[in-house]
């Protein structure tokens, strides 16, 4: 009901979005009229994000997915979409037939594709050009041992080609393993305690190997050592839920979105977009303005090229929306 609402207004909420962002410390502006207009009938609800090595935007999207639940149901089109960052041009598409409820997306170093599909349990890396490399869990089996996942979130890649994987719905862990997907280790459950979680939703790396990950329904952010002992968190005062993070401490900070409903969900409030120096302070918010009638976001993954651009995908709009850095005076 909410949603073919929202679907309906648009166009209306593109243009308050812009007045919200213009307005505030003129640090980010909305992009209009990007990506080109047409990619609406390519894509179904952007869930993931990533930056190749040539500098395109990757989006992993559910296509006309119906069923999370029905790991048979594969997707028929294509799921993946690689956009020129700078026209908005769709330049490839592909991952036709072979997920069932995408998630997660992150790039690394060398340019291989790693996805989390919730529906299927898995987690798969395909190397530039689309070719399977590895597949991790079981297909359509949820569980909690060493060689299965219950809904894996995202995935973060080291430095040596170990990877760590957030799991997600149906666990609160994260997983380690190493660079040929052996398990290493894991930690976490559920719970509201330091190394707990309830949906361990996004994880990413800093520059020094500790493990950042989106303590999704905790409204939090944790941080953790390369060995999962916790460091510092950071708690999102309002309660709103915290969806994706993504360091980018050369690119501006650590970046995060947030989704905030009252009422049991019968109000929603929307998105921010917030960005960190290294210590959590919160360095610039944009996104929400409260509550009122207009438009509202719901941000499930956010990505900063290389010039320090933000990239977001919004699940209510079914949009992805890039805010340029603007002049600072
Ligand atoms: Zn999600």
């Amino acid at each position: 009901m909410l949603l073919g609402m929202y679907c309906m207004i648009g166009a209306t909420m593109v243009k308050a979005q812009e007045q919200t962002n213009t307005s505030s410390d003129g640090k980010y502006i909305l992009v209009e009229d990007w990506p080109e207009s047409s990619i609406r009938s390519n894509m179904g609800q952007p869930s993931g994000l990533g930056i190749d090595r040539e500098g395109n935007l990757i989006v992993f999207h559910r296509a006309d997915a119906i069923d999370s639940s029905d790991p048979k149901r594969l997707i028929s089109k294509n799921t993946m979409l690689k956009i020129d960052t700078h026209s908005g041009e769709v330049l490839k598409e592909r991952g036709d037939g072979l997920f069932c409820w995408p998630h997660g997306l992150n790039v690394d170093k060398d340019g291989n594709i790693w996805v989390t599909d919730v529906g299927l349990h898995q987690v798969f890396k395909f190397d530039e050009n689309g070719v399977l490399l590895m597949k991790l869990g079981v297909t359509g089996e949820a569980g909690s041992d060493t060689m299965h996942f219950n809904k894996p979130t995202d995935v973060a890649v080291a430095e040596d080609g170990s990877f760590y994987v957030s799991d997600g719905y149906g666990n609160s862990r994260v997983v380690k393993f190493s660079p040929s997907g052996k398990f290493m280790f894991q930690w976490g459950e559920k719970g509201t305690g330091e190394g707990q979680f309830n949906i361990p939703h996004s994880i990413d790396l800093d520059g020094d190997g500790n493990v950042i990950v989106a303590d999704r329904n905790n409204a939090r952010i944790q941080k953790f050592d390369a060995k999962g002992n916790f460091l510092e968190e950071w708690r999102n005062e309002v309660g709103a839920n915290v969806y994706a993070i993504k360091a980018a401490f050369t690119k501006g900070g650590l970046f995060a979105v947030d989704y905030r409903v009252e009422n049991d969900g019968a109000q929603i409030l929307g998105s921010n977009i917030i960005q960190f120096d290294s210590d959590f302070n919160v360095v610039n918010q944009q996104g929400r303005i409260g509550a009122y009638d207009g438009p509202v976001c719901r941000y499930h993954d956010i990505e900063i090229d290389e010039a320090g651009n933000i990239y977001v995908v919004d699940l209510l709009e079914n949009r992805i929306q890039k805010f340029e850095r603007g002049s600072i005076d």
